[in-house]
């Protein structure tokens, strides 16, 4: 194993669904799943391609309820690659003896092999060799290419390549009640010698989807001219190709994939721009070759090198991949948020949450046009919140908790634990708190990269609708003499209601109430610095008097944090009336219990009734802010931030806290890192490997977690190698953990592209030539102008 290629050696059908989701390969646009070429789903395979910004609607009926479901659609299997015997069976790995497998997944190159070695019953002793790129530079293009090696036998074989849209979304079990057919058949056959088409629909948002395959055969160095046929069985369309194998003579076939939608832009029609596309590709080795080179761009802008440590550089460097597998450039040309299990699998429905928070910070310092793009998927979709908030009564915009198709709440309605088996109203979409990391990424974009453009015009109407609406959420309470806010849901998904309580919603999350505080002190701060105009006609289109913006002033200083004990800030109102819960006998009884509310419900009892965290939800504060940012809000609402704050609550909720959420451990790892390094990095390791260890036990093949993915990247930059966007100056603080060297990375802050090398003791900061004169890069407290170009080594002791 190196830092370059994930490697799976042997076949292990148990670890099959992980390996298929991590094996995932997509360009942005797309992604398909890195299941074999002639696995259909069932047993351990689960062979699913899905689309940015690919929703589906259908209605389920549970519990004697017509529920609705918008899923993130599994669209056609076009991986489809076996052969057999004449009148034999289709080869499937379960038929065979495995002799040899191996199936790698280079990340440099985006490109996945596969090596199996095997024997069919009759004695036949075979070598397969694959190998599958998703064309990161040309977004409608996939490509495989497959060898069939006979070690001991010659004789004619049938390849068969296909096109499957027989495919359901069937991919998480908890699902499997619900409705799950998202596809209609339009369309299926031969488009010309060497090439197959299907054409299907989705069900209810009506997006079209061509496939084409075009299959060409090699032997002993020249392309085969074979008898081939075409054979459609319902929406499983075949191309069929008989070829003479002999013994140690490789057959080599090609099989390349235009895949087009409804959505797509500058096309005439989905089918038509999939032939065309198909009958021009270029042959597999020149599409590899650009498609690696595509990669090497990437890599160079995104590359993050940890010097002493091969496990978690590998590891780094998968989730940077995936990162840029489910959202790259080709995402900034469509409508599309970022799912929190990417593109991988069919978790979460393919929804869009507030991981954004953990996500784009990555991006923002690399790649920005990534993340307006994902900025505008919120944009537009800004009607939609407002309707949400007035129909809740409220001013502003309330975006919801879980987004796809157009912006609607999708939270589902009821969900299943799976230990119980019973299904319970779900109530986490009360977590309003993604209003306020939107406004909050709004304004990281906007640090990053100084786009005036698209704060005046895009962002500034977000952060002051966002801001309306969390003044008009917050009321006041006369014997306190502050504002709260009441029935919300915090990060921590274990709370979601008082025990004492029938309805759902807490009062008081310390976290929500000072993102609202925050929120407030943005939009105010910035119709300062907006150039008059700009401010006036916002003021003006919005309806916003100067009476309404005092009171968000006034919001701002007198808002109500709760505190309980010897200054613990309470994670809501009430907080400190739950029960401590009993860690040691459940750790005894269950071994893992990452996922309490489960367990609890499934005792009949209720996470809600305990102190007892899903994951961090105070402690997002400090991850979100430094000290310093801190204490400004806290002095603001007129409360003393005193120097041991952060350690006691970072104390006080680690204890607290069962991890049953990846994002948890980034928060941890981040709220530690200066205090508890052992600790920190334990956490940081485990953030790490989310997924590539399945960390929680079996849901990585139902999705990787981009969140803790992304959010390791953003610990490397912006704790271990310290940066901090503030006042238009780029801060570096480094602090590398005992277990790294070195870090080198590269950021692109306003316009620069600034490489940064950091060891123990010394720190070097080189400026790429570029269009921008200097930057503004502080270093120890003091401020230093670079120039393009320019280079300087600052000692860190
Ligand atoms: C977490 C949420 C997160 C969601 C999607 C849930 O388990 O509690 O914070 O947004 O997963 O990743």
């Amino acid at each position: 194993m190196n830092a370059w290629h994930l490697v799976y050696e042997g076949w292990d059908p148990e670890a099959q669904p992980l390996r298929e989701a991590l094996c995932t390969l997509g360009n942005g646009c797309f992604a398909t799943r890195g299941a074999g070429e002639e696995a259909r789903a069932g047993g351990p395979h689960y062979p699913g391609t899905y689309l940015a910004g690919g929703y589906d609607r259908l209605k389920s009926r549970v519990k004697g309820r017509v529920i609705e479901n918008e899923d993130l659609v599994n669209w056609p299997n076009w991986l489809c690659l076996t052969f057999r015997r004449p009148g034999g069976s289709w080869f499937r790995l379960e038929a065979c003896e495995i002799l040899e497998y191996l199936q790698a997944l280079d990340i440099k190159r985006g490109i996945l092999h596969r090596r199996v070695r095997f024997r069919e019953r009759d004695g036949r002793v075979s070598r397969l060799l694959s190998r599958r790129i998703v064309h990161m530079g040309r977004p409608h293009i996939a490509a495989i290419e497959w060898t069939l090696t006979p070690e001991n036998w010659s004789g004619p074989v049938e390849v068969r390549a296909a096109l499957d849209g027989t495919v359901a979304n069937a991919g998480v079990r908890r699902y499997a009640d619900l409705a799950n057919r998202h596809l209609n058949y339009l369309g299926g056959g031969r488009l010309d010698g060497e090439t197959v088409y299907l054409k299907v629909e989705t069900v209810q948002s009506r997006i079209v989807m061509a496939q084409a395959a075009r299959t060409r055969a090699f032997g002993g160095g020249r392309r085969l001219d074979v008898p081939r046929k075409t054979v459609r069985r319902g929406a499983f369309v075949s191309e069929i190709l008989e070829a003479a194998c002999a013994k140690g003579r490789p057959l080599r076939v090609e099989k390349v994939v235009a895949l087009y939608t409804s959505r797509d832009h500058a096309i005439s029609e989905p089918l038509d721009a999939a032939a065309k596309a198909a009958a021009r590709a270029e042959d597999f080795k020149t599409l590899e070759r650009a498609h690696a080179r595509a990669w090497k761009r990437l890599w160079h802008r995104c590359d993050m090198s940890l010097d002493g440590n091969g496990n978690a550089q590998l590891a780094l460097r998968l989730n940077i991949f995936h990162i840029l597998q489910t959202i790259s450039t080709n995402t900034t040309d469509l409508d599309a948020g970022v799912p929190a299990r990417g593109l991988h699998g069919e978790a979460y429905r393919g929804h869009i949450f507030w991981d954004e928070l953990y996500i784009f910070p990555f991006l923002n310092l690399r790649i920005p046009k990534i993340t307006r793009a994902l900025l505008m998927y919120r944009n537009r979709r800004l009607d939609e919140a407002r309707f949400a908030a007035r129909k809740a009564g409220l001013k502003g915009a309330l975006f919801p908790w879980q987004s796809s198709s157009d912006g609607r709440e999708e939270s589902q309605v009821l969900h299943l634990n799976p230990e119980s088996g019973r299904w319970i109203p779900d109530n986490t979409h009360f977590q309003r708190h993604v209003n306020a990391a939107i406004a909050y990424n709004v304004w990281q974009y906007y640090e990053a990269t100084e786009n005036w453009e698209f704060l005046s015009f895009r962002g500034a109407v977000m952060i002051l609708e966002i801001a309306r609406f969390w003044a008009s959420l917050s009321t006041f309470d006369k014997t306190r003499e502050r504002y709260v806010i009441r029935g919300v849901v915090g990060p921590d998904e274990y709370h979601t209601a008082y025990p004492w309580s029938k309805s759902p919603g807490l009062d008081n999350n310390a976290y929500t109430n000072v993102m609202t505080v925050w929120v407030l002190c943005c939009a105010l701060r910035m119709l300062d610095i907006l150039p008059p105009d700009r401010r006036r006609e916002l003021l003006e289109d919005m309806d916003l008097p100067k009476e309404e913006l005092e009171r968000w002033d006034d919001v701002s200083r007198r808002m109500f944090v709760p505190f309980h004990g010897d200054g613990i800030v309470s994670q809501f109102e009430g907080y400190e009336k739950l029960e401590e819960f009993d860690w040691r006998t459940y750790r005894k009884k269950y071994g893992v219990i990452q996922r309490l509310d489960r367990i609890l419900e499934a005792e009949g009892d209720s996470t809600d009734c305990y102190k007892v965290g899903k994951q961090a939800d105070v402690l997002m504060l400090f991850y979100l802010f430094s000290a310093e940012e801190l204490k400004g809000l806290f002095e603001r609402m007129g409360y003393a931030f005193l120097p041991d704050l952060i350690p006691k609550n970072v104390r006080y909720y680690s204890e607290r806290t069962s991890h049953g959420s990846t994002l948890s451990r980034v928060v941890h790892a981040w709220v530690l890192a200066r205090s508890d390094r052992e600790d920190s990095w334990r956490f940081f390791k485990s953030a790490l490997t989310s997924d590539l260890a399945d960390i929680q036990g079996g849901t990585t093949p139902e999705g990787i977690h981009l969140g803790a993915m992304a959010g390791t990247t953003d610990i490397v930059q912006r704790c271990y190698m310290g940066i901090e966007m503030r006042d238009e100056v780029l801060w570096l603080h480094p602090c590398l953990p005992r277990e790294i060297s070195g870090i080198r990375l590269r950021v692109r802050y306003r316009g620069h592209w600034i490489t940064l090398k950091a060891t123990r003791h010394t720190l070097t900061v080189s400026l790429d030539k570029g269009w921008y004169r200097s930057a503004r890069i502080g270093v120890r407290k003091r401020v230093y102008v670079f120039k393009q170009g320019q280079s300087r080594r600052f000692r860190l002791d």
